[in-house]
């Protein structure tokens, strides 16, 4: 057995600690002073510029160019495709102890460098402080989770003896996979889609989002610095449709491991489900994708608590996460009340520069910003503007903290993923309507409950339709190994990442039998 000691989840940094702050304004500069950079893409051993480069931006001062980076045309695809393919017939026999070493060599990496993957995180996409370094925490966690758990599925499997034979069963890799990750969480969702299918012996062609192709760059980088033999993980940036299609179509692709919108997913799947010719098998995927996730106010609910919950599950990230709170559904006889108090909570929230530590920052980029300013236009005419509803500073794509109220669970913005700072409030007349709205759209990724009541809580246990459902709290941060995350329905195949099954999707289990 491997000696590592047991998994615990990567602390968060404090920031009220005066020597943290002054680490993170350092990183910040650091980051700063290397502004236009050029990133290569990296394809078996060697690293490749392009001519045509991903020019990424700094959401909140779109002036600033974090860097560039090479881009792939679909021949560098070919060579990627090809260079995962060569080095699969290799890393597939190497022992799983020896794989596991490199994750947990690559997570010690990234602690010594977490500041500077926080600062990355900032700049790059827009995150405060806080959620940047939760996204590289949660990075660390999925590397030295599935090494730990991938070590510990390396024995034999348990089967039913019988006389005469020897019977064998095992986890074996399925081939060379093509992971494509959303750009909200750069690092922590990159690593944990890549690398678990890594640790499982399979190799990949990595197409990161077109929005944060420095931060994978950088991660290219800890992978070479933990010695991970090259072509295991092939990096190339690239438009989603020109090469996202090709790798998907490709017939070497043997798994296709996808995180993003349901548009993009549900493409990823009837494309994939198409045999090309000289393709030997039917593809696995694995597509987590949208939500519109709700938290249900009950009457008897203290009502702090879940205005506290509702503002950080909704705009935390300014609303960028697939776990967003973008509806909360209230109580009848509590609601005038929880209006009020939910008012006085965003109309405080401060929007602008994560640089400088403000907690609301950006959205992601220039389509998000006209998007999610179309979304609050269609919800001036479904429901009352309690506050917000335009956008912010104009030096970044900025958004005012939004909540309607009186939206009727039907209304487009009580449908439709928005992906911003929007919130609907829906009033219910029962706790059994409230349930029943929660689960009247085509997703069910996250829910939560704030309420006293045990027989109502008993009742969202069995009834409320949602991956990951949480009671008095908020409805964001899922922790690696803690609580596995994934959704029902639109939102997605379930994939359940950082969960002990999470890895057994990438391997198929052979049976040996041999008879004396
Ligand atoms: P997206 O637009 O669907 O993009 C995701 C990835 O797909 C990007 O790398 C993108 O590349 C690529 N892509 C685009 N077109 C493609 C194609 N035709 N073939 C293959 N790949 C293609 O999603 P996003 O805006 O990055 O992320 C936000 C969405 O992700 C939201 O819907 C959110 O709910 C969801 N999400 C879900 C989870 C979950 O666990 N369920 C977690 C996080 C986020 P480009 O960047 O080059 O377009
Ligand atoms: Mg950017």
């Amino acid at each position: 057995m491997p000696l590592f000691t047991p998994f615990a989840n990567e602390p968060f940094t404090d920031f009220a600690d005066p020597a943290n702050r002054e680490l993170m304004q350092q990183a910040i500069a650091a980051a700063e002073a290397e502004f236009g950079r050029e990133y290569p893409l990296y394809i078996g051993a060697e690293t490749i510029m392009t001519a045509d480069k991903i020019k990424s931006v700094n959401p909140s001062r779109i002036d600033q160019v974090v860097g560039y980076c090479a881009k792939a045309d679909k021949a560098l695809a070919e060579k990627a495709m090809q260079a995962a393919q060569e080095v699969f017939a290799r890393w597939s026999r190497v022992p799983v102890i020896e794989r596991a070493r490199y994750l947990v060599k690559a997570a010690a990496i990234l602690r010594r460098r977490k500041f500077e993957f926080s600062a990355v995180l900032v700049l790059e996409i827009g995150k405060n402080w806080a959620e940047a370094d939760a996204d590289v925490a949660e990075a660390i966690d999925f590397l030295e989770y599935y090494a730990r758990e991938m070590a510990a599925l390396d024995k034999p499997v348990e089967l039913v003896p019988f006389p005469g034979e020897e019977n064998e069963a095992r986890y074996i890799p399925l081939g060379v996979g093509a992971v494509i990750p959303p750009w909200n969480f750069p690092l922590a969702i990159l690593v944990g889609m890549t690398m678990g299918p890594v640790v499982a012996g399979n190799t990949v062609v990595l197409k990161p989002a077109s929005n944060t192709p420095v931060v994978a760059a950088r991660f290219m980088e800890v992978l070479r610095e933990a010695g991970l033999p090259p072509g295991v993980v092939n990096c190339i940036p690239g438009s989603g449709s020109e090469i996202g299609d090709y790798i998907v179509d490709h017939p070497r692709t043997r798994f296709i491991n996808f995180t993003g919108s349901r548009a993009v997913g549900l493409r990823i799947v009837e494309r994939a489900a198409k045999i090309q010719p000289g393709q030997i098998w039917i593809k696995r995927v694995h597509a987590e994708m949208g939500g519109k996730d709700a938290i249900i106010v009950d009457k008897d609910a203290d009502i702090a608590a879940a205005v506290q919950g509702t503002v950080a599950s909704a705009f935390g990230f300014q609303g960028q996460k697939c776990s967003a709170c973008s509806r909360v559904i209230v109580h009848k006889d509590i609601y005038d009340e929880f209006v009020d108090r939910l008012a006085a909570a965003v109309k405080v929230i401060r929007c602008g520069s994560v640089r400088d530590g403000d907690w609301l920052g950006p959205v992601c980029d220039a389509n998000a910003h006209r998007s999610i300013l179309n979304y609050i236009e269609i919800g001036k005419k479904e429901g009352k503007l309690l506050t917000g509803g335009g956008p912010g500073p104009a030096h970044g794509w900025f958004i005012e903290p939004t909540v309607f109220v009186d939206v009727s669970p039907t209304a487009v913005i009580a449908q439709e993923e928005i992906f911003g700072p929007v919130l609907a409030v829906i009033k219910a007349g029962s706790f059994a309507e409230a349930l029943q709205i929660a689960n009247a759209t085509q997703y069910g990724l996250t829910g939560g409950v704030y309420s006293r009541n045990r027989e109502h809580l008993e009742l969202a246990r069995r009834q409320f339709h949602v991956g990951n459902l949480y009671f008095n709290r908020k409805i964001t941060g899922a922790l690696v190994g803690v609580q596995p995350f994934g959704g029902y329905n639109m939102s997605g195949t379930c994939a359940k990442a950082g969960s002990r099954d999470y890895l057994l999707l990438f391997t198929q289990m052979k049976v040996i039998t041999e008879r004396f």
